[in-house]
């Protein structure tokens, strides 16, 4: 079976989904690896990196798809919304994509993905299952992102985030507070740590704390109870607007004392929780700063300009979208790791076999035989 990696062709993405030294598991297990001419370029890789690890490259694009059995892309169709419809057209029937997709914030895409008979898998919608960890590529890109949102704050405050006691005087230390403690959260909290700052984070999933106190940050306690906090996938629910409304007043002292606060809270499949109201904002120091990472979904902060770094009366707020992208060679390794074992998980000598009882196969498989499968993205269609 030939497996195509196409040149990533949203704009400003630096990944690739697979690079050259994860090249070889691939053709050991059977398979023909086709990258486009190119395609590594953002994380500077050669062409010739991926020959010497048996790998074909091809010039041609419509060529490279129009011969594929499986497509294995970083942004697919849906995570990429403006998708070129030349890539589509080129794709056979029953090709199978294996990329990120945002199945739920794009379900009339993936509806035309399964009338086009490709069958489809969404990275997103890996199980976070302990099986499955080591194809969970939104905890990999996660993790990069609560890393670099930390540096991102640190660079863009007016302040040093460690304690310095100089012959100049004695530096206090910045005060980080983050807000949602899931993969990119810890990671935060773990860098901020790392940089000498004082840490606290709070989390609507009361069984984070002792992962958050075991990082060295102290784990905020507020006079609120989440309604099933979490669902079966350990993942946050969904709360009541009056609930939000109430988190945002309990926490609104703590965010202005905050010389640095990093959000990350974020309901799969739902737009963020706005937790910061304008007026938290207008309340902090000037020259604090905010980094709003679930800004992809609408931000955690009221007056987050996805894409955008601005200043609102003196507190500067930054809402990255596409932070794996400024760290293309780690995230490309991490990702290739994860689309690679999923990948290995369906193929049996060779062959790609669809065990549709599989929990990982299955949680992942968005589009099959013309049909939409995934309830959730039925659901989102409705
Ligand atoms: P995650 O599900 O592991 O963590 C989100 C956390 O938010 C969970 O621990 C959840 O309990 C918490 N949460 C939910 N509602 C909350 C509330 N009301 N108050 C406090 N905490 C709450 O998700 P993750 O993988 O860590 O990703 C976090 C966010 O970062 C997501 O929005 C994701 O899309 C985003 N992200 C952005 C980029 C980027 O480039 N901007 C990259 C990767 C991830």
């Amino acid at each position: 079976m030939i497996v195509a990696v196409p040149k990533e062709v949203y704009p400003g993405e630096r990944r690739i989904a697979l690079i050259s030294q994860t090249l070889p598991s691939l053709t050991k297990a059977g398979l023909e690896v086709v990258i486009e001419a190119g395609a590594g370029e953002g994380i500077n890789s050669k062409d010739a990196d991926f020959e010497v690890q048996g790998g074909r490259v091809e010039q041609d694009r419509h060529r490279l798809l129009s011969q594929a059995d499986i497509v294995l892309m970083v942004r697919g169709p849906g995570s990429d919304p403006d998708f070129p419809a030349a890539d589509l057209d080129a794709l056979k029937e029953g090709t199978t994509l294996i990329s990120f997709t945002e199945p739920l914030a794009q379900p009339e895409i993936m509806k035309e993905l399964a009338e086009r008979k490709l069958t489809v898998f969404s990275m997103e919608l890996m199980p976070r299952t302990t099986r499955a960890q080591s194809m969970d590529a939104l905890s990999s890109m996660a993790t990069i992102a609560g890393y670099k949102a930390v540096l991102a704050a640190a660079d863009a405050s007016p302040k040093l985030f460690p304690m310095f006691m100089t012959a100049a005087g004695t530096i206090t230390p910045s005060r980080v507070f983050i807000l949602g403690a899931g993969v990119a959260g810890l990671q935060a909290i773990a860098t901020a740590r790392r940089l000498g700052a004082v840490v606290e984070a709070f989390d609507i999933r009361p069984v984070v704390k002792e992962e958050v106190e075991s990082l060295g940050a102290k784990f905020v306690q507020l006079e609120l109870e989440a309604e099933d906090a979490q669902d079966t996938g350990g993942y946050a629910t969904a709360q009541s607007e009056d609930f939000y409304r109430r988190q945002q007043e309990l926490l609104a002292e703590r965010i202005k004392n905050s010389d640095v606060v990093i959000t990350t809270a974020a309901v799969p499949g739902k737009k963020s929780p706005v937790l910061i109201a304008e007026e938290v904002v207008a309340g902090m120091r000037p020259g604090s700063v905010i980094v709003d990472i679930a800004a992809d979904k609408g931000g955690n902060c009221a007056v987050t300009k996805p894409g955008e770094k601005i200043i609102h009366k003196g507190v500067i707020v930054i809402g990255p979208l596409n932070i794996p992208a400024e760290v293309p060679v780690h995230a490309s390794q991490m990702y290739s790791k994860n689309i690679s074992t999923f990948l290995l998980h369906m193929v049996k000598e060779g062959k790609l076999e669809l065990d549709l009882e599989d929990e990982i196969t299955k949680g992942a498989l968005v589009a099959h035989a013309g049909e939409l499968v995934h309830q959730a993205v039925l659901d989102a269609l409705k």
